[in-house]
């Protein structure tokens, strides 16, 4: 496996950081319906085993917060599962460019929509710490464009390790923190360009306000609730202790319907679904914020548009991982299914895409990027990653076609004037949204 250090590329920049031949989560599906390995009895295999047996068979959904957030095992909570070392790698954990390319996006916007004097950025499970980084790196550089704007950093993450890793990447211990474990806000400090920054468990808890909110590689991981056509109409698919081996879980199906059948679709055609509720409240919160206060969600994950089925899997080590064996050890993760968040979201804000990841860094002028990089760079070994790292983004077979972007924003800003109807067409132009149309380089 190939790791390349971190070393200065360019005037934006940090490195060429090529984790290539890892495993990201998008790459393939599969059920967990592989035969089961033995299941090493890990804390959360033994708390859910007595879950069921007080309660009986608990749903996928329940089965993917537990493992994936419970307070005291949680997979996310105590691990950094990211890079060579974890269990998958992101894109902004490949390549500096896409960070970067993120940061003009927010730029772009907040020209846009009239350069207000302040916005938040605030990001949704920002894993180490490495996108939010690139983007303010890209803000620092074209400071004299930001002059005059109050910007402020809010992350929402639940992962107390992570936290940490995202303080040391951001702040550079440049200020001591401040840290209250009890409040909505658990810990505050200032980017090594002396931005604020402030960190959060939930999204209800950061201030309203003109915001633009960053969403990579998060929907993936809320938790799915699974259903099954039958002859008698869905059932929802469940986990319950293996009946031939107390310490093994299998999935059943309820015998009678379940109240998340509720979120299943009325024109449904397809015979197994997921659906993610805990998706719909978090859109529904962004959507109501842009619509108030302004702004713009960008979210980019791997996912479909209403089409594919059983997606929900595992990941350990950079393989794919039986979902039910040793729970709290692997990442759990299904495809995000847009034309739910699409629904959610209209009756309070326009939505564009999802777009395929190759085209929306290829609007973003991501071969303009790259190619001054090359430029600057006087290190073959550097070109090599750069190049590497590029592949991996933009490649169809990589992770060009599997990962979408999506946006949330107001109403007028793509449709123009007020709140368009179908019958009231725009009368004002509005400018293309960077990244969903080709940006124009002046
Ligand atoms: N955005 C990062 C990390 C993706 S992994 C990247 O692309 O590299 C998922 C991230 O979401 C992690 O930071 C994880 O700790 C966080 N997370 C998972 N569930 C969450 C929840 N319910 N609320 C907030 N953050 C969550």
């Amino acid at each position: 496996m190939s790791v390349l250090v971190r070393s200065r590329v360019g005037s934006l920049g940090a490195a060429a950081r090529a984790v290539i031949p890892c495993l990201w989560r998008g790459q393939c599906f599969s059920s967990g319906n592989e035969p089961a390995e033995r299941s090493p009895a890990t804390p959360l295999l033994r708390h859910l085993v007595y879950k069921i047996k007080s309660t009986g068979p608990i749903t996928v959904a329940e089965y993917m917060k537990e493992v994936l957030t419970n307070p005291a095992k949680g997979y996310y909570v105590h691990r950094d599962m990211l890079g060579e070392k974890g269990d998958f790698v992101t894109s902004p954990e490949i390549s500096q460019i896409f960070g970067e390319l993120l940061g003009i996006w927010f730029i772009s916007e907040w020209m846009a929509t009239g350069k207000s004097t302040a916005f938040q950025l605030v990001e949704l499970g920002p894993g180490r710490g490495t996108l939010v980084g690139d983007v303010l790196r890209v803000f620092s550089q074209l400071g004299s464009v930001l002059k005059n704007c109050d910007i402020s950093i809010h992350l929402v993450e639940v992962s107390q390790k992570l936290s940490e890793i995202q303080a040391l990447t951001l702040t550079g211990e440049k200020a001591p923190l401040e840290r209250s474990a009890d409040s909505p806000v658990y810990m505050k400090g200032l980017s090594k360009s002396g931005i604020p920054i402030s960190w959060y468990r939930n999204l209800q808890d950061v201030p309203k306000g003109f915001s633009f909110y960053l969403a990579h590689e998060f929907f993936d991981v809320l938790p799915v609730h699974k259903f099954q056509k039958t002859p008698q109409g869905w059932r929802e698919v469940l986990i319950d202790i293996d009946p031939q081996e107390s310490d093994k879980l299998r999935f059943v199906l309820a015998p009678c319907a379940t109240a998340a059948e509720a979120f299943i679709h009325r024109d449904e055609v397809r015979d197994h679904v997921e659906v993610c509720p805990e998706a719909g409240v978090v859109i529904q919160e962004l959507s109501q914020r842009i619509a108030v206060t302004g702004g713009a969600a960008l979210i980019a994950d791997y996912g479909h548009d209403g089409t594919k089925t059983d997606t929900f899997r595992g990941f350990c080590g950079h393989k794919l991982h039986d979902v039910l064996t040793a729970p709290g050890t692997a990442d759990l993760t299904a495809d995000v299914d847009f034309s739910y968040l699409r629904r959610v979201a209209q009756q309070q804000v326009a939505s564009l895409g999802p777009i395929k990841q190759q085209t929306f860094l290829k609007n973003m002028g991501i071969d303009v990027r790259l190619k001054i990089l090359l430029d600057k760079s006087h290190e073959s070994s550097v070109k090599q990653h750069l190049l590497q790292g590029y592949d991996m983004l933009m490649n169809p077979k990589k992770m060009g076609d599997r990962f979408h972007f999506f946006a949330l924003l107001p109403h007028q800003r793509v449709h123009g004037g007020s709140h368009q109807t179908e019958a009231r067409p725009p009368k004002v132009s509005v400018s293309p949204v960077a990244g969903f149309a080709e940006l124009a380089w002046h």
